[in-house]
């Protein structure tokens, strides 16, 4: 199965993947599957000086890439969203194969890399800039957007190719070259994305548009972000990677685009229609193995209805098909590796070492490796529970109370990390009030629907320790550009701003 995946992407034979084999022999990295344990096939790693050559060469295609105007980069863009419209079924599959995540996500996932080719060729003929009125007669002044540079992709493993995309489908319009470094538990999709992105660029005249380097941090991800030819830097990850590299991408005065970690909160009042949120907060929970940014860590419920709300729960999770996330019906495949594993096993017993009950799951999965069972907590009469203050990247829900909205919307606000949050409510005055400015401090705020699974037409991440950087729609692409103010004297006198006079 997986060889077969690997040719349909042109990855057999590809001078950056060896057989898993002779991966030792050729000093490669070696990528597992999550399902099985088995290695999939080795990579080759970057050098120092293989990162420089590359980086080299995105300079250079910047060189001209940022010349040729927009719509036209459009259509490169373009035709590469028609390209992984046709590999869609194979990529998708790698995505399921190599970070564990069940097909339908998998697919979902290349979907959104096709979406934002799409909302980028659009993208391309309005990079608009504003007129504004000048005070000095026969003048006038506007801005413009223009390249900023090549930039700096640093991408988390759970979503191996859509985070790529995101940034390099509108970094391409906006007239700029892209260096994605990969998380190594995802090379291989790294690899078959890039890979896609290249040879039409290359066939269309743009070599170098779509640059790949891979490597550890300490070889390839520190360089990359000490490096100043990069001036924008968009790093996906947890809080602890994008605290280390805001600080040296700002000691180098760079740009910085952090998408970090989240500890998503779903408030159920009262008044939810529960045959909306139960499996909103059953998807949101538990999809993708618990393994999303936007993942529902964190329910809070009104005290009259959390144990209806609790146990309907409990029965949706008894019914919930674990294993193999490309078998048919599969809706929760296994953790990442190992050490998710034991950070899973390390919080549900905590939390019961704090008080905490576990309503559903809190076990490895009997098919072993890397399955856990999602996972139902209650937090102790207290309604406090450290260790949910955590982002632990696994299947678990916390159920707190509450009796008033605003204590709920001060229980969902009450976390380092501020990236998506929704609402369950029939009530307007309470949706209203979630959304308003004293309501959730987040990024993404929903009414009724849950936490995950956002659109691409609107800019996503969060603020506070989630980093307070935007990609995807609306006006994330300023990001990726420099602005810049223009005033031109059409007239034949020199006038100074503020009516100053200097003769
Ligand atoms: P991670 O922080 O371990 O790694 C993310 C990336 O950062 C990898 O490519 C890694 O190699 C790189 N990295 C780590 N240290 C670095 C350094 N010092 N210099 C340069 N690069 C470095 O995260 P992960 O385990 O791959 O992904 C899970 C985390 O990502 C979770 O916290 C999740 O919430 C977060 N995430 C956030 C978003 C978002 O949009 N907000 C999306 C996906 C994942």
């Amino acid at each position: 199965m997986s060889d077969s995946i690997l040719k349909a992407l042109g990855l057999e034979g590809h001078p950056r993947v060896v057989k898993a084999s002779e991966a030792a022999s050729r000093g490669a990295h070696l990528v597992h599957n999550p399902t099985t344990g088995a290695p999939i096939a080795g990579v080759t790693l970057d050098t120092a000086a293989s990162y420089d050559a590359t980086v080299a060469a995105s300079v250079k295609a910047f060189d001209s890439w940022r010349s040729v105007p927009a719509p036209q980069r459009g259509l490169v863009v373009r035709a590469i969203g028609e390209e992984f419209r046709k590999h869609k079924d194979a990529l998708g599959a790698l995505v399921s194969l190599e970070v564990g995540k069940i097909r339908q996500e998998g697919l979902g996932e290349v979907q959104e890399t096709i979406d934002i080719a799409d909302f980028a060729v659009g993208l391309s003929r309005q990079l608009y800039g504003l007129t504004m009125p000048s005070e000095r007669p026969n003048h006038r002044m506007f801005e413009q957007w223009l390249p900023l540079g090549p930039i700096g992709v640093i991408s988390a493993f759970n979503f191996p190719n859509a985070v790529w995309a995101w940034n390099s489908m509108l970094a391409a319009v906006c007239g700029d070259t892209t260096v994605w470094k990969p998380s190594l538990l995802a090379p291989l999709t790294a690899i078959a994305s890039n890979q896609i992105a290249d040879k039409v660029a290359t066939a269309l005249g743009h070599p170098g548009v779509f640059g790949l380097v891979m490597g550890t941090d300490a070889e390839v991800g520190e360089r990359m972000t000490a490096d100043p030819r990069l001036p924008l830097i968009s790093a996906t990850g947890s809080s602890r990677m994008g605290r280390i590299v805001g600080q040296v991408v700002a000691k180098r005065f760079g740009r910085c685009l952090l998408e970090l970690g989240g500890n998503n909160a779903v408030i159920v009042d009262k008044s939810a229609d529960l045959s909306l949120a139960i499996p909103a907060i059953v998807f949101a929970a538990v999809g993708t193995a618990g393994q999303r940014c936007t993942t529902t860590r964190r329910l809070i419920v009104h005290e009259s209805i959390v144990d209806d709300v609790t146990a309907r729960l409990k029965r949706a999770y008894e019914t919930i098909r674990i294993g193999d996330p490309l078998a048919d019906g599969t809706l929760v495949g296994p953790l990442i590796n190992d050490r998710a594993v034991e950070a899973f096993e390390r919080a549900v017993k905590e939390a019961k070492s704090q008080g905490g009950t576990v309503v559903c799951g809190g076990e490895r999965h009997f098919l072993g490796g890397r399955f856990v069972q999602p996972t139902i907590i209650r937090v102790p009469a207290s309604n406090r529970l450290p260790i949910s203050d955590e982002e632990t990247f696994a299947p678990i829900l916390y159920v707190f109370t509450f009796k008033e909205v605003a204590e709920a919307v001060a229980m969902n606000n009450g976390v380092a990390q501020g990236l998506s949050s929704a609402i369950f409510t029939d009530s307007v005055r309470n949706a209203e009030r979630f959304l308003s400015p004293a309501g959730s401090d987040c990024g993404i705020a929903n009414v009724n629907i849950g936490t995950s699974g956002a659109e691409i037409g609107g800019a996503f991440g969060g603020e506070k320790e989630t980093g307070g950087g935007r990609e995807s729609g609306s006006d994330s692409w300023k990001a990726y550009m420099r602005r810049q103010t223009c005033t031109v004297n059409y007239g034949a006198q020199l006038t100074l701003a503020q009516g100053i006079r200097f003769e």
